[in-house]
């Protein structure tokens, strides 16, 4: 294949080429004076990007990695924790805080909405003794392509008045959506480096709020590597307990700067319009996202269900055979049922375009039945004045 591949799965995403040339230097002495100012800059602009005053700590992990640190550093053996079971990795990390000894109560839903916040208020009314220490929601279900509002989650907490902590794992939201952590109360946000944040796989971030700190304090559950005093004993100095994973630190400064050169709203705004140009596609072609209220749609990424009796990953197949295109699968209980397309991170009308021909162009090849036009309804979209 010439060209460059296509690689439009939700996460990891392409990583910009000024990324890529910051990351691409020799490591330097995590010890010394020039890693301490670019891990101040990296603490400092990453608080900017969760919109918070509190803290943010980084490990060398995956995303899973953050959502288990966010657990054992606020919960002790045995306390409640509430979560929405809004798709496969709020399933995933329900497993995780079972594993690690917390009594988890799960809210089911159907897969096709973001957490529901009357069934959050619900539970924490009946929680009169307030075991539930924590609501654990997933602010963008990367496998449904639902997300969640996460104001109206922080209402029902308050308004049930209960003292929750609310944990939020943002891995694929973080970047692409909208997430205003002191303003609407979020007490530990997860996120990922692969997805929204634009660089390659292999870093996790908890951002932390006072409140989260103090419970903290009388967390009991076992943790030495994830712990959160060890990773903020040296902040103020750019320092880590253990060796960081410096190169990646460069591109997470370069990351930084880009935001503030494009203007975070701006992102916001590029992320909801690309993902309504595909919401367009989808339609036209006459087929269904997983998500199945307007107002959950995720603007990082889209889950389109096939028609009944037709595989979607021989279709991912034949579209990765024929156009070098890499479309997410589905996952779990959408296993073969569901195709992702992932418009997060660095992305642009073009690449989106030439992503949603891909797809066009592989459904007739593999026999699907759509209607043709899906192309032109999401340029539609993207030309518009
Ligand atoms: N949570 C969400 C919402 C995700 O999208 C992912 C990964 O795609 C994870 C958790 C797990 O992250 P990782 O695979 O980096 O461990």
């Amino acid at each position: 294949m010439s060209g460059r591949h296509f690689l439009q799965i939700p996460g990891p995403t392409n990583v910009p080429d000024r990324v890529l040339r910051a990351i691409d230097r020799a490591p330097i002495d995590h010890r010394g004076p020039e890693f301490a100012e670019l891990g101040k800059r990296c603490l400092s602009g990453l608080k900017r990007i969760f919109q918070t005053s509190g803290e943010v700590v980084i490990f060398t992990a995956s995303g899973t990695g953050a959502t288990e640190a966010a657990l054992v550093n606020t919960l002790s053996p045995g306390d409640g924790v509430l979560m929405v079971e809004t798709g496969h990795f709020a399933w995933l990390w329900n497993k995780v805080a079972e594993r690690i000894g917390l009594e988890t109560t799960v809210i089911e839903t159907d897969w096709r909405h973001g957490a529901d916040a009357d069934a959050i208020n619900k539970a924490l009314r009946e929680d009169k003794d307030h075991k539930i220490k924590a609501v654990c929601v997933v602010h963008n279900e990367t496998s449904t392509g639902c997300s969640t509002g996460l104001p109206a989650i922080r209402k029902a907490i308050d308004d049930a008045g209960h003292p929750a902590l609310l944990i939020v794992d943002s891995i694929s939201g973080l970047g692409s959506l909208d997430l205003q952590m002191d303003k609407w109360g979020l007490d530990v946000v997860i996120a990922g480096s692969q997805k929204g944040l634009m660089l390659p796989p292999g870093m996790a971030f908890n951002g932390i709020s006072k409140k989260a700190l103090e419970a903290h304090k009388t967390a009991k559950l076992q943790r030495s590597y994830w712990d959160w005093t060890d990773m903020l004993a040296q902040k103020d100095q750019g320092f880590f307990p253990f060796t960081p994973a410096t190169n990646m630190l460069f591109g997470v400064a370069e990351v930084i700067d880009m935001f503030e050169e494009e203007g975070f709203d701006n992102v916001f705004a590029r992320h909801d319009r690309l993902a309504e140009a595909t919401r367009a596609a989808v339609q036209a072609w006459g087929l269904e996202t997983v998500c199945a209220d307007p107002k959950d749609h995720s603007s990082s990424l889209t889950a389109v269900m096939m028609p009944e009796g037709h595989s979607a990953d021989a279709l991912r197949k034949v579209i990765l055979e024929h156009f070098d295109l890499s479309l997410g699968s589905g996952l779990n209980k959408l296993a073969d049922k569901v195709f992702r397309i992932g418009h997060l991170g660095w992305v642009n009308d073009l690449m989106l375009m030439g992503t949603l021909s891909g797809v066009e162009m592989g459904l007739a090849l593999a026999g699907v039945p759509h209607q043709r036009g899906g192309c032109d309804a999401a340029m539609r979209v993207l030309a518009r004045a």
